[in-house]
């Protein structure tokens, strides 16, 4: 737990691993909680006194491919800059049509690893597959089926 508004006015830089299972709210959406994600927050504050922070997460994840129903480690990788700003502040104007920077609500305390949680939660597949891949069910259906046939084919003409 940090206070980010003084992170960013002091130009300040967090770094930091956490085990993904450490991560609850992720973990729900991995086929294993296994592997450290990376992150970093450094703090900015702006010529017109705005406050913004840029995080960056990094991650190999363990996706299940929901094609063939195997492992997909994803490499995940978030940049996000985050304006930052007191809890009912109103959202500059000029803020409303930039869509390079997202604005944030912090209280005076940030949880860093939810927020670094919610960045990744938001940047995972919705439907994760390998690039090429064939569903289980038809293909081991196929292939234990053909030998067997084949040698009844066999035995039939002997
Ligand atoms: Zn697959």
């Amino acid at each position: 737990m940090i206070d980010l508004r003084a992170l960013a006015k002091d130009g300040r830089r967090v770094q930091g691993t956490v085990p993904v299972e450490r991560l609850g709210r992720l973990v729900e959406s991995l086929l294993e909680p296994v592997g450290s994600v990376e992150f970093e927050f450094q703090g900015e504050r702006d010529d017109e006194g705005k406050l913004y922070v840029e995080l960056l997460a990094r991650a190999d994840l363990v996706l299940q491919c929901q094609r063939c129903l195997e492992a997909l480690v994803w490499p995940c990788e978030v940049s996000n800059r985050l304006l930052l700003l007191r809890v009912g502040d109103a959202l500059p104007d000029d803020e409303l049509e930039n869509d390079e920077v997202d604005a944030l609500e912090v209280e005076p305390l940030t949880d860093l690893l939810a927020l670094v949680e919610d960045e990744l939660l938001l940047s995972l597949p919705l439907v994760p597959r390998h690039d090429d891949c064939e569903p289980p069910v038809k293909t081991g259906v196929d292939e234990e089926i053909s030998p067997f046939a084949v040698l009844r084919q066999l035995r039939g003409k002997v």
